[in-house]
């Protein structure tokens, strides 16, 4: 079969391997469809402190079961799947409060095992979800990227009349607004960004206003108005000072950032407004939410993509996507 395997950083190559067999508890999946992440571009350049090497990447993928491993039903051969790639051991003190995406033992699906830029891939059996025949093939990989707004959602307790801020219009950002207006009714969700493409592309995805702070700094433009929930997801360091500087009092702050470089910000700027500060990781069991809000039409996942791209075209497609945010926001893989 082919794989998109980093070979070591730097190193991108589309390569033969043997198909993989399941395992006791896993199935096998003959994938469709997967698209690319930022994170595969940070392992393809050496940039994740969690993988490992050689690695087949890939953790937002779909496809059909095409075989099971013992202890699981043989009947679920033949069922179109949207695969979590959060792995946990079930059993440690985050697994049993619920939160498997910081299990212990954590493994993700792309990051520490082999992931989905694959003509198959083989994952636990409660890992695939099964999607119903609503969701299409071609648009059922972008499940996982909204479980991203899921769980930043979960802890932020969105309610509609909050004036909602998003740092960054990205992928993240994008899903983050569809996830607010779409399924808590937001009615003021505000989108800062500095490229005037990504905002129109916020506008389209439901923002209200959009702000851009490439030449002004957003808190003049804001003129007073301050939000009561703010997501980081432009994920930069500075973020989180400006963003408790501009936050009205009792405001929740979610942040779902990876730079290991410091953030400075006092304690009084917190502490002064009380404010709540929220990170989320991954996600949490949120496919079942997902694939729900995706059958009740509640997000439009074929509003964030700008592309498809045959595997053969991997690095062509993942050079796109990295060098290119103007006109490029989620690139779909074909396998086939
Ligand atoms: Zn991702
Ligand atoms: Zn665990």
């Amino acid at each position: 079969m082919k794989s998109v395997v980093i070979e070591q950083p730097g190193e991108l190559v589309l390569a033969e391997r043997p198909q993989p067999q399941p395992a006791p508890d896993e199935v096998r999946v003959r994938v469709t469809f997967a698209s690319i992440c930022g994170s595969d571009v940070h392992i393809w350049h050496g940039h994740n402190p969690f993988a490992q090497y050689p690695r087949v990447i890939g953790h937002e993928f779909f496809g059909v079961i095409d075989a099971v491993g013992a202890d699981v039903d043989a009947s679920r051969i033949g069922e179109r799947v949207a695969v979590d790639p959060v792995v946990s051991c079930g059993h440690c003190y985050p697994c049993s409060v619920g939160r498997p995406n910081v299990c212990k033992t954590l493994q993700v699906i792309g990051v520490h095992r082999d992931g989905g830029f694959s003509e198959y891939a083989v994952a636990p059996a409660q890992n695939a979800h099964r999607l119903p025949a609503t969701i299409p093939d071609k648009l059922a990989s972008l499940v996982e990227p909204f479980t991203i707004a899921a769980n930043i959602t979960a802890f932020l307790k969105p309610q509609a009349d909050d004036i909602a801020l998003i740092y960054g219009a990205g992928p993240m950002g994008l899903t983050a607004i569809q996830v607010l207006k779409g399924v808590y009714g937001v009615r003021q969700v505000l989108v800062v960004d500095r490229l005037p493409e990504r905002l129109a592309l916020a506008q389209e995805n439901g923002a209200d206003r959009v702000f851009n702070n490439s030449e002004f700094p957003l808190a003049a433009q804001l003129e007073g108005v301050q939000p009561t929930l703010i997501i980081d997801a432009a994920c930069h360091p500075a973020i989180l000072a400006e963003a408790a500087a501009l936050a009205s009092p009792a405001a929740r702050i979610g942040l779902l950032g990876f730079s290991g470089e410091p953030c400075s910000i006092t304690q009084q700027a917190l502490t002064s407004k009380e404010l709540s500060l929220f990170t989320s990781r991954l996600n949490s069991n949120r496919f079942p939410q997902v694939i729900d809000w995706m059958e009740q039409g509640l997000i439009q996942p074929e509003k964030l993509v700008t592309h498809y791209f045959p595997l053969a075209e991997i690095a062509r497609a993942m050079t796109l996507f990295e060098k290119d945010p103007r006109t490029c926001c989620k690139v779909i893989l074909q396998m086939d």
